[in-house]
């Protein structure tokens, strides 16, 4: 791989055949000495090396949907790079970074939001919603299983020279291939309809067992709504999700000296729609807990999913 610099008449990084070409005022002036600051050089740098994969073997054909399958999937080997460079409790602030984005690029939209199977020239949803979306498919499927499909998908479409060429259909065929039953739902509202969670902690108590153990009583409310491409609401499915519920003590650092979440309980539950009250019983003082606490969901408010927690 070469990572080569071109004077700053344009800010951007591409990705050609083992050659990244960077522009001088974007990542070579970068101070990345804080660990908590977002080294986006590495970001970018993970994002143009997947393109080595997404767009290089796999080319898709000019159709809508064709640039999820260079750009969501180049943005989805980033944040898998993300994941194994800090670890998953460091993954919070880049989540809540891509989701406040996608929200921004839909608030800011002038004609209409597309599906990420359809999209065909809106940014917002191939790099921001396309990379959220497959590391919460990730998180729900396991790593390796999304994986071998998009190993299938590479050995099949990988440099294909006749057509028809693959698209997005073709390609969540894959994805589809790698959802079991009970996550289809997740899928079809991600890729084929626009669907946003409000996901809320309202109030996080604890009490003190005399068995040294804490009982914490989370009241919480989960909403989904789905729109149509204006941003007018057409409905608000009423079945149970599978949504996250995280009790923490106070952040940690990891080996990189960055801020990562310290998760006493994580577990994902079965939830639907409505307020309502949960028990959870753990070995240590929790100081916050949430629902979806680390941004995994598409949330139209990113910032009160996880709260403090206070003593009963
Ligand atoms: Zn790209």
């Amino acid at each position: 791989m070469r990572i080569l610099e071109f004077p700053r008449y344009a800010t951007f990084a591409q990705s050609f055949p083992n050659t990244v070409p960077y522009a001088e005022s974007f990542g070579w002036v970068g101070d990345f000495s804080n660990p908590d600051d977002f080294d986006y050089s590495f970001f970018v740098t993970a994002h143009e090396v997947a393109h080595q994969w997404w767009a290089h073997q796999v080319t898709p054909s000019n159709t809508r949907g064709a640039n999820q399958l260079s750009e969501t999937m180049a943005q989805y080997g980033s944040f898998m790079v993300m994941k194994k460079e800090y670890g998953p409790e460091a993954m919070q602030k880049f989540l809540k970074y891509e989701l406040d984005s996608y929200l921004r690029g839909r608030a800011g939209e002038s004609k209409f939001e597309k599906t990420l199977l359809d999209n065909d020239n809106q940014a917002y949803v191939w790099y921001r919603k396309g990379g959220h979306v497959m590391y919460a498919l990730q998180d729900y499927v396991g790593e390796d299983s999304l994986n071998r499909a998009f190993s299938d998908f590479l050995a099949d479409a990988g440099f294909r020279s006749e057509p028809p060429f693959p698209n997005s259909l073709e390609w969540y065929e894959y994805i589809d291939s790698a959802t079991p039953d009970s996550l289809k739902y997740f899928i079809e509202e991600s890729f084929k309809n626009i669907t946003l969670y409000e996901n809320r902690m309202r109030e996080v108590k604890y009490e003190a067992l005399d068995n040294g153990k804490y009982k914490v009583k989370l009241t919480f409310d989960s909403k989904k709504i789905q729109y149509d491409g204006n941003g007018n609401e057409t409905g608000r499915p009423d079945r149970a999700n599978l949504i996250e519920i995280g009790i923490f003590d106070k952040d940690g650092k990891n080996d990189k000296g960055m801020t990562k979440m310290d998760p006493i309980y994580l577990q994902k539950h079965w939830i639907k729609p409505g307020q309502q009250e949960m028990e959870i019983i753990v070995d240590k003082l929790p100081v916050k807990a949430g629902i979806d606490p680390y941004n995994k969901l598409i949330d139209r408010i990113s910032d009160d999913n996880l709260i403090p927690a206070e003593e009963e």
